[in-house]
């Protein structure tokens, strides 16, 4: 089995009197898609946030490859080769799908967030950018304005924002969310093909999309891994459907 390119060990994160992630371990590796499942308030959210950075958890550790990234900031592990979409789109609707991703690009490596200056003047962005559309599908629309795609595509412009980066691993929450069955069926293809480059930590509710897409799933309840396995062995645990697939 390849080795882990991001994993965590005993991770936990408490508000107030709500465990939110509790004892956590998992790891990603090369080549795969890493689905985390559960139902609304599990904890998948808050668990993406302490990798990423944006949240630091109360106890526990998380390596991407050999190096401890747990005291690291977002700009930092995204720098490292952490990357990250969000469950909430954060494009900015009248301007291209180009710079977008070079937008988000920059934001993700610790620029602030401004939208004429620095982008005009970082032509070293250009390239991968427009190479990260390519792998998204999307090069054809690079000079349309954001607000004019489908939804689906808005899907591939955040990936692609994620992949200017050259991350070692990405972090995807919720891609599938509000696509039709269209948008969904294109995605999950994209992820299939990305996934030999980049290995996904996806978070998703689509259980079409995840039975197709994951190598493993992690069954999060309440803050808690309660199963962990390959399609099969999830789609027949029985705790997995009393607590989330209901049937
Ligand atoms: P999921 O993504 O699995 O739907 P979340 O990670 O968003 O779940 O939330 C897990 C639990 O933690 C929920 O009960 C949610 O209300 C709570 N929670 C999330 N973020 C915060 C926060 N910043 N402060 C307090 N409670 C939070
Ligand atoms: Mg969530």
């Amino acid at each position: 089995m390849s080795e882990a390119v991001l994993s965590m060990s005993g991770l936990h994160k408490r508000f107030g009197a709500l465990q939110a992630t509790h004892d956590v371990s998992l790891d990603l590796r090369a080549g795969e898609i890493h689905a985390l499942i559960g139902p609304n308030g599990a904890g998948k959210s808050t668990l993406i946030a302490q990798i990423a950075g944006s949240l630091r958890p109360d106890a526990g550790q998380i390596h991407l490859g050999q190096r401890d990234i747990t005291a690291l900031g977002v700009a930092r592990r995204a720098r490292l080769g952490l990357g990250r979409s969000f469950q909430v789109s954060c494009l900015a609707e009248p301007l291209s799908v180009l710079r977008n991703v070079m937008i988000g690009a920059q934001a993700l490596q610790g620029h602030s967030f401004r939208f004429w200056r620095p982008v005009s003047r970082d032509r070293s962005l250009l390239e991968p950018a427009y190479e990260a559309l390519e792998r998204m599908h999307l090069a054809h629309r690079a000079d349309t304005p954001v607000a004019a795609l489908s939804h689906g595509e808005r899907r591939q412009v955040e990936v692609a924002c994620a992949l200017v980066l050259e991350p070692r691993a990405l972090l995807l929450d919720e891609p599938m969310a509000g696509l039709g069955p269209e948008g969904s069926a294109r995605l999950t293809e994209l992820l299939e093909t990305l996934k030999r480059e980049v290995p996904i930590l996806l978070i998703e509710h689509d259980m079409d999309a995840v039975f197709r897409l994951a190598d493993r799933i992690s069954v999060l309840v309440a803050g808690s891994v309660i199963a962990h396995g390959d399609s099969a062995a999830i789609r027949r645990d029985p705790r997995v459907r009393d607590a989330y697939l209901g049937d």
